[in-house]
């Protein structure tokens, strides 16, 4: 069975006294959550740590955002998967639709990525999604079955244990604009499609889809009550407390 997941990608928010101070109130508030909702904050790297002491013996998991797609040595600035579980972190979000249109994030870096994380015991959340243009010239489902291949295809069934896909349609990141839950679900369905075809009907039946893309209270009921859909990645919403958890308790 499946889990349902709500996660909150805070991107490049908070100081590090702010965030510690969003943790605390996440895990306060995560009492009103029915227990077999997984929650997770991605936190930026400065405050896995200090967050991570927060989270200790809580049901709130540490996410990162990003990893270095190497393991060690001369890449000023990068952080590695190690350093990452060496902070207390369980996951990385990777392939973040910013990272891919600021960062020059390409499908065969996240394979290295990907590699390095689960090699090192983390959980990835990865991401995948259209941009406005390819979706109005009707190219959503082609982008997102070609994204998924392009990464997933280099793992095994067992990886796909420890592994999340987020569906984020980049038209509604940040934007105000939510897919239907419509939308959201016959993409979720051609994403379990493709797995079923690669890993068979059981992993793409045990895979958590999550849809993001200003996913707030007012629309998280009606995207989770969809089939294909086991939660949400949340980026706005996660940065307060109350509405973060409201999402959550949307289930
Ligand atoms: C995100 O960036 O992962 C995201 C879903 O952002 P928002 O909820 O703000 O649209």
């Amino acid at each position: 069975m499946r889990k349902n997941i709500v996660a909150g990608n805070w991107k490049m928010n908070t100081t590090v006294p702010e965030g510690v101070q969003l943790a605390k109130e996440v895990v306060e508030k995560s009492k009103e959550v029915p227990a077999e909702v997984g929650l997770i904050v991605a936190t930026p790297f400065t405050h896995l740590c200090p967050v991570a002491e927060v989270l200790k013996g809580t049901r709130v998991e540490l996410s990162a955002q990003n990893c270095a797609d190497k393991e060690k040595g001369a890449y000023t600035g990068e952080v590695s998967v190690g350093m990452l579980v060496s902070t207390g972190a369980k996951w990385t979000i990777l392939g973040h639709s910013e990272r891919r249109q600021y960062y020059g994030e390409t499908d065969a870096k996240l394979v290295d990525k990907v590699q390095l994380a689960l090699a090192a015991g983390l959980k990835v959340i990865l991401c995948v999604g259209e941009n406005l243009d390819e979706r109005e010239a009707g190219k959503h489902f082609e982008v997102v079955k070609t994204q998924t291949e392009n990464v997933l295809f280099h793992f095994t069934a067992e990886d796909m244990k420890n592994i999340v896909i987020a569906y984020e349609p980049v038209w509604a990141i940040g934007t105000g604009k939510t897919a239907t839950a419509e939308q959201a679900q016959e993409i979720h369905a051609c994403i379990r499609k493709v797995l079923a075809g690669k890993f068979g009907a059981q992993v793409a039946d045990d895979t958590t889809i999550l849809y993001g893309g200003s996913c707030k209270s007012s629309n998280a009921k009606e995207l989770f009550a969809q089939p294909d859909i086991d939660g949400g990645l949340i980026g706005g919403a996660a940065l307060k407390s109350d509405d973060f958890i409201a999402i959550a308790k949307a289930f």
